[in-house]
């Protein structure tokens, strides 16, 4: 494909999405075929001729757009958020395009320069300690996911906790990760990969009502562990858990990981990005602590995945952990010391040119754009947990502080008020309403009853598809509950 080819294809793949954006709302949330019905629409094997553009674009239409759930549909309310936009497409593409590999500073130094102030930038709007920023002794660098960030935090902590041990010897003790029975299942699945095994994770049981992590019983496990002989190396607490958005409470946790000397990671994947507004900074406090700290800008920030933003307090810790400088990555500019070179801040060699989206972003809407989407996102929460406590039949049954809202019926509502049939009645809900397919959302459990979630992060969602959710949502219960059909 030459450049000209290139530019008169390139404008057809731009219409394509800005059609498929335009009539996004028209179509169903969720695909109605079955599994198998995507990949029997292709070849058995690859062409042996090459194919014109046209024939290859004219395929998103029947073969994968009909097979998709549509995570930018204004109603889709699943899992978190993972929203994209103008900028952050245009951004990756820009990138995709310039096709440069930022491993060093020296193979790509705009790729590198541009990351930097932009984990600087992101840095100040969400308001993070000084330490963090570049201009110190620490910094950040965008990982794929906040689940490699916790990894990279997992071996960081566990470099420190061995006194640099771990490089040469490997895990040489029984090394502990202290973290709340809420946490993401990537703390888990860094500890086996760390070479902890699951035996390595204690998970601390959380407060029934706000299902965050209770610091009594860190201490208590912090405390046998090292009476057992064993090293506690990391806590890694959460600001808005992924059942529920619960936010663990930082300043007790910062206080015990100070004392015993435990490296404090906090993963703030969905809800990091709440603190561009300055009222909900709340959920940050004790943030100062943190040895490392991550959100995804690819949650609720309009960035599009893959774009974790990931911080440590002392690089020097992180690249101590993880550099490895072979004979053919030497070079002048490694060798001065006068550059960051993000390979040795993650688990891959290779890297792409993310800070591209970020950059694009963050000047497209402005600290005052994106304080407004998360706003809103908020608000429209806000208005559907109203909506689920005006109506009897239901419980919220967690704190909302951001734009997810955990419900159920309650159990006393179902004709028999035992708890397994109220969550398979709940369950039957969700069922039902997403098969509707007029909008998505799921579930997990609280307190070991089965939850429905409802989260907010499309910028097109408006009141009207809270509205239309939260109409299924209880006329089909209406007509689960034995009253008039919907
Ligand atoms: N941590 C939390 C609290 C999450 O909610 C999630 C995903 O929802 C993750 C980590 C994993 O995110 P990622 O897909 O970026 O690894």
């Amino acid at each position: 494909m030459d450049p000209e080819e290139f530019r008169r294809n390139g404008y057809a793949v731009i219409d394509w999405i800005a059609d498929y954006w335009t009539h996004l709302a028209e179509r169903p949330v969720t695909p109605a075929e079955p599994p198998g019905a995507v990949a029997a629409l292709l070849p058995a094997g690859p062409p042996e001729h090459g194919e014109p553009f046209d024939r290859i674009l004219a395929d998103l239409d029947p073969v994968v757009a009909p097979g998709l759930t549509h995570w930018q549909h204004p109603a889709f309310f699943g899992y978190f958020p993972a929203n994209t936009s103008g900028p952050s497409v245009l951004g990756d593409l820009v990138s995709a395009g310039l096709g440069v590999q930022g491993m060093l500073w020296a193979s790509a130094p705009a790729c590198t320069e541009v990351e930097t102030v932009m984990m600087d930038w992101l840095a100040e709007l969400i308001d993070l300690p000084q330490r963090f920023r570049s201009s110190g002794p620490g910094g950040g660098v965008i990982q794929d996911s906040a689940s490699s960030a916790t990894l990279v935090a997992t071996l960081a902590a566990l470099h420190r906790a061995s006194g640099g041990r771990w490089r040469g010897n490997g895990v040489d003790r029984r090394y502990r990760v202290y973290t709340s029975t809420q946490a993401h299942s990537s703390v888990e699945k860094a500890a086996r990969i760390a070479g902890l095994g699951d035996d390595g994770v204690r998970a601390i049981e959380v407060d029934p009502k706000t299902l965050a992590l209770r610091p009594e019983l860190l201490r208590a496990a912090i405390e046998a562990d090292r009476a057992a002989g064993d090293v506690p190396a990391l806590v890694v607490a959460t600001i808005g858990t992924t059942s529920t958005t619960a936010v663990d409470p930082l300043p007790a946790i910062g206080e015990l990981c100070r004392a015993y000397g435990l490296w404090l990671h906090v993963d703030a994947a969905y809800a990091g990005a709440a603190a561009v507004c300055p009222e909900l900074r709340w959920s940050h406090a004790g943030v100062e602590y943190a040895d490392s700290y991550c959100f995804d800008p690819h949650k609720w920030l309009l960035t599009g995945f893959d774009c974790d933003a990931f911080w440590v307090a002392d690089r020097a810790e992180l690249t101590g952990a993880l550099s490895v400088l072979p004979e053919f990555l030497r070079n002048a500019a490694t060798e001065s010391g006068a550059v960051l070179d993000y390979r040795d801040w993650q688990v891959p060699l290779g890297r792409r040119f993310r800070a591209l989206k970020l950059w694009f972003v963050l000047r497209w809407y402005g600290a005052e754009g994106l304080r407004a989407h998360i706003r809103a996102g908020v608000d429209l929460a806000g208005r559907f947990a109203d909506l689920v406590r005006a109506d009897e039949r239901f419980e919220v049954v967690a704190p909302h502080p951001f734009s997810l809202v955990c419900f159920r019926l309650r159990a006393d509502a179902a004709p028999a008020a035992d708890i397994p049939a109220a969550d398979a009645r709940n369950a039957e809900l969700l069922a039902r309403v997403n098969a509707t397919g007029r909008v998505h959302l799921t579930h997990t459990r609280v307190n070991g009853r089965h939850t429905l979630r409802l989260a907010v992060g499309a910028p097109q969602t408006t009141y009207r598809e809270v509205d239309l959710a939260w109409r299924l949502v209880e006329r089909t219960a209406t007509t689960l509950l034995g009253g008039a059909a919907e």
